[in-house]
């Protein structure tokens, strides 16, 4: 069994044949899928789908890159979400400051916000973090993130970043770009400890070899599973039981 621990089946790419999408998952041996909002109507979405599907569960938040288009009253609506009983963790949230530097300020606030809530709801926090490395270690220990679950998806930093990662307690995510000849990710994936290593898909984003370029979907969480466990000498059956339980022991009750 495997789990995407970080996928968007709530985006409208997958408005045509989302169920066809999940079944093609659950074949795969995908039984479990973590969906991720980025602001109240897809997360609301993301809850909605984890009420129709077993193994589907949501996390709800305000993506870094929707923070301009948000007011005031949504944090007091993701808020509202968490007590669902599906609701699993607070994102994704984080900085991105790839796409737009001008929200910054904006953007290291939800931040804040979301980690908060994540303290109090006792519940993981899902960071984005785009060209923001630096800013994303030093909010998170500002807030004292290691205190809880914290799980650095898509991880794109080096080594050094991974050790600091490592050493406050945080959760690495591998998605497709583990799969890239490219990726100069070969040594953080081979070095991070085994009780830190998450995967996922970050669909529809970022497809793994071979299919990149195209649209990413949960079932393909296997191709970046093979690629990791070839990176570090596994079995796909072994890391399949690492990651799972990694998974289970960030989101209670998957
Ligand atoms: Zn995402």
């Amino acid at each position: 069994m495997l789990v995407d621990t970080h996928t968007h089946l709530n985006a409208p790419e997958f408005d045509e044949d989302r169920d066809d999408v999940i079944q093609r998952a659950l074949d795969a041996g995908v039984e479990r899928m973590v969906v991720i909002g980025f602001d109240v109507d897809t997360s609301r979405m993301a809850i909605d789908l984890a009420s129709r599907y077993e193994g589907i569960f949501a996390v709800v938040g305000i993506h870094p890159c929707y923070v301009q288009h948000a007011q005031e009253g949504h944090l007091a609506d993701i808020e509202r979400l968490l007590s669902h009983p599906k609701v699993v963790g607070v994102g994704e949230t984080g900085i991105d400051l790839h796409w737009d530097k001008s929200t910054y300020r904006l953007q290291d606030r939800f931040f804040r916000k979301h980690i908060e809530l994540g303290q109090r709801f006792n519940l993981p926090v899902i960071v984005h973090d785009r060209e923001a490395h630096d800013e994303v270690l030093s909010i998170l220990d500002t807030e004292q993130a290691s205190d809880m679950s914290v799980v650095l998806h898509c991880f794109t930093g080096d080594l050094a970043m991974a050790e600091q990662a490592i050493t406050a307690g945080y959760f690495i995510g591998f998605g497709g770009i583990a799969t890239f000849k490219n990726s100069n990710l070969g040594d953080v994936i081979a070095e991070v400890p085994a009780d830190h290593l998450l995967i996922e898909t970050d669909a529809p984003y970022l497809a793994p070899a071979p299919f990149r370029g195209r649209r990413n979907e949960p079932a393909y969480v296997v191709k970046t599973a093979e690629a990791i466990a070839q990176i570090r000498g596994l079995s796909l059956n072994e890391l399949a039981q690492i990651t799972t339980q990694n998974a289970q022991r960030v989101f209670k009750h998957l």
